[in-house]
């Protein structure tokens, strides 16, 4: 079984997917993390941003696992490594890049061959699994979803402003909402679900009812 949950930055789309996939006892792919992954490898690489070709070299070999709760990228535990503002704010770029699209599209499919899966990100239900039995959009305003990486980067000791991750996550929406190829919308027959005034216990609950219904 195949459950895709998509929607923009802080939705809260891991938080629930990781909930979800643990309930049903499924498998749980962060393809944001994989988008990350490759863009971390560009950068480590000094590859410019521009340099497509060199950017399709580096993504072609790579190799990405997820084990326990971490990301390996070609061996290499990355999962703190992809969450910085440098790698987040430059991935969008990446994920533009249609080639570099393909090369993860196909290991995504692979990966749900044998497993049954909870797969979040921004098309899943609409490109890599228009077929999934169960599909979800999580959404909720630019405001709470600002506060909510505001606080996550605060905790984390990180020195910003909300106005700044409010700013910088706009602009994401923007490149994702609006790149030509597999551009973040609505999957057909999906739930739609705005998390702005929800808690995530109660999202999960929504998700997981539906889905046993
Ligand atoms: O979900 P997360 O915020 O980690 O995703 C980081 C970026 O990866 C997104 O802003 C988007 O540009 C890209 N992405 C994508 N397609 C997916 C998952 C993520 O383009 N399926």
């Amino acid at each position: 079984m195949i459950i895709t949950i998509d929607g923009p930055a802080g939705a809260g789309k891991s938080t629930i997917a990781k909930l979800v996939a643990r309930k049903l006892q499924f498998t749980y792919i962060d393809t944001g993390a994989m988008y990350r992954a490759i863009t971390y490898k560009v950068l480590k690489n000094n590859c410019s941003l521009t340099d497509k070709e060199r950017i399709i070299e580096l993504a072609k070999g790579t190799k990405i696992e997820f084990k326990e709760g971490k990301i390996f990228l070609d061996g290499e535990d990355v999962s703190q490594n992809i969450r910085t503002r440098e790698v987040t704010n430059n991935t969008s770029v990446i994920a533009a890049i249609p080639e570099v699209r393909e090369i993860l599209r196909n290991i995504q499919r692979e990966y749900a061959r044998d497993n049954n899966i909870v797969m979040e990100g921004r098309d899943i239900g609409t490109v890599v699994f228009p077929e999934a039995q169960h599909k979800f959009y999580l959404d909720a305003s630019l405001t709470e979803r600002a506060k909510r990486r505001f606080l996550e980067l605060k905790n984390k000791g990180v020195k910003t402003t909300l106005d700044e991750i409010a700013a910088e996550i706009s602009e994401r929406d923007n490149i994702d909402l609006n790149r030509g190829l597999c551009p973040l919308k609505v999957p057909e027959g999906a739930t739609v679900i705005d998390s702005t005034n929800k808690t995530i216990e109660e999202v999960v609950e929504l998700i997981v009812k539906k889905i046993k219904k």
